[in-house]
């Protein structure tokens, strides 16, 4: 097993986990095997307890994990289904440790952040790269990438347990990719210095950088990069160029042009050199349409729905699509707006907060013939809409929001479930499909797999009046609903499930291909 270490230098936001995925897809480009580890200090278990506004989308895995958003990137960049083990945070790796210490592992000892925390880091980063493949063959190659910027104090005890593998690994069998900013001052010039100040930082932790990858607005001069070589120690065609890219997808061609493979592959002992290029020419291709889709959300950032952007990014350039989003926000946008879109999107969402509005644009998109697609949170309130405004139920609800009709109802195994953390319904689950239905046109099977996390749904009780109404549930999970359409719509159609979490650049997710496609044949926008 090779590990490529890749840490962060100067500040946040570098788009280390795209410069980590986008390492990883070079390598798999020629044909080694590769997974990926994301560390993050904090100590929560995991992300599902935090707010996506600080921390951006919480991603679930198909074992029902939720974790970190760049392990979406991994998975879509890398085409491959991480699990838990792939998010290592403090809050995991002290509460092993502690829970050891209880049970009289360490007996007789001082329990120590070293070597005791960090060797549960480095048994953890083990564990999760030595994993199998669900095909039962496992990485040549571990990602590594440790969350936050060096010279933080929560990250110090993984970078400690990196600088140890260092000493205990084989030499070729580990690098160490710094990701730093190169700032520009008013007269354009780059400037190297906090760059030479994250390596000095590096430096007193006893780690090297092998290879520097420089974030930048415009592409580093040879003059800049030689002058990093000098300061940094390593040579010139190690520092890599990394222009922020308008395209994420077109990040490993351009690190491939900057010639980080072979750097990679004399740190690590790599003999494969010629790369499948089939990835470049899919990334590469150009649109000929455009459509603008309106999502009417809580929160107006991006990285919230990072899943659903790229989700509608695959669907497009699938279809040759350049797919445009306005962002509305639930609780204030303009009614009448809605009618400028070529379709409209519902994402997940938790509270109360924005729901009227998002009801509202629901309403819109089915008296107006608007295609509509609603994910988890948009497939209650499509239900909610409908038995309000079609099924008689003026005072509909979902049990989340409080009195009224709960047509949306506690799911029966979350009674008494008291802990918030990691108790939803998550992660994968089947769902049997009904023939005859747009369902079934979009995925072309009889059964289906696709992530959740929710605690409500459609409550039983309601059903049969729904349907009587008109509303057709068109795949479902025994008694439970799993999608929503209306047959006599150009395209109405919801998800109890997130299928964005399993869409990739190269096969992109059924209901939003449909969705696309819907918003191509109802173009309005120019
Ligand atoms: N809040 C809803 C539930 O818990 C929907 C969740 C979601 O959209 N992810 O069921």
């Amino acid at each position: 097993m090779k590990y490529i270490i890749i840490t962060g230098g100067v500040m946040s936001g570098l788009g280390k986990g795209i410069t980590a995925a986008s390492v990883g897809r070079i390598l798999q480009n020629r044909g080694y095997r590769v997974t990926a580890v994301k560390i993050d200090p904090y100590l929560n278990i995991d992300a599902g307890t935090m707010n996506p506004a600080q921390h951006g989308e919480v991603f679930v895995l198909k074992d029902g994990s939720e974790v970190d958003l760049d392990l979406g990137n991994y998975e879509r960049f890398l085409d491959i289904e991480l699990t838990a083990a792939h998010n290592i945070t403090t809050g995991k790796v002290y509460r092993t440790v502690i829970d050891k210490e209880r049970r009289g592992d360490f007996l007789g000892e001082t329990v120590q952040i070293i070597p005791h925390i960090t060797d549960q880091i480095k048994t953890c980063i083990r564990n999760a790269a030595e994993e199998e493949f669900p095909d039962g063959t496992k990485a040549d190659i571990c990602l590594v990438e440790v969350g936050g910027t060096v010279g933080d104090i929560e990250s110090m005890p993984f970078l400690e347990a990196v600088r140890q593998m260092h000493g205990e690994l084989p030499e070729h069998d580990i690098v160490l990719i710094h990701v730093t900013l190169i700032p520009e001052d008013t007269m354009g010039d780059m400037k190297t210095k906090p760059t030479q100040h994250s390596v000095k930082a590096l430096r007193e932790l006893g780690l090297h950088a092998d290879i520097i990858v420089g974030r930048s607005d415009n592409p580093i001069s040879a003059g800049t990069k030689r002058k990093i070589s000098a300061f940094c120690d390593l040579p010139q065609s190690a520092v890599i160029s990394a222009a922020t890219a308008p395209d994420t997808y077109a990040v490993p061609m351009e690190m491939e042009k900057e010639g980080i493979a072979a750097v990679l592959s004399a740190h690590l002992g790599l003999d494969k050199k010629e790369p499948d290029t089939a990835w470049y020419r899919l990334v590469n291709k150009e649109y000929t349409n455009r459509v603008t889709v309106a999502i009417v959300s809580k929160y107006g950032i991006e990285d919230v729905y990072i899943s659903i952007k790229e989700s509608l990014k695959h669907a497009g350039r699938a279809l040759s699509t350049e797919v445009k989003i306005a962002w509305l926000d639930a609780e204030r946008y303009e009614r009448c707006s809605l009618k400028d879109y070529d379709g409209i999107l519902i994402p997940g969402g938790f509270g109360k907060r924005g729901i009227e509005g998002k009801i509202e644009a629901i309403q819109f998109a089915r008296e107006n013939n608007v295609p509509f697609l609603g994910l988890c949170l948009g497939f209650q309130l499509a239900t909610v809409e409908y038995a309000r405004h079609k099924a008689g139920y003026a005072d509909a609800t979902s049990e989340e929001f409080g009195e009224g009709t709960h047509v949306i109802g506690l799911l029966p195994e979350q009674e008494g479930v008291n802990e918030l953390g990691g108790t939803m319904r998550l992660g994968n689950y089947n769902a049997d499909i009904r023939d005859g239905t747009l369902a079934m046109k979009l995925y072309k099977e009889k059964q289906i797999t696709e992530r959740h996390r929710h605690r409500y749904e459609v409550n039983p009780q309601y059903i049969g009046d729904l349907e009587k109404a008109g509303l057709v549930f068109s795949a479902t999970n025994k008694n439970r609903m799993e999608c929503l359409e209306l047959p006599d719509h150009p395209f109405y159609f919801a998800t109890q499930f997130h299928p964005e979490f399993r869409s990739r650049p190269t096969h992109p997710s059924p209901p939003y291909l449909g969705f696309v496609e819907a918003c191509r044949a109802n173009k309005r926008t120019i």
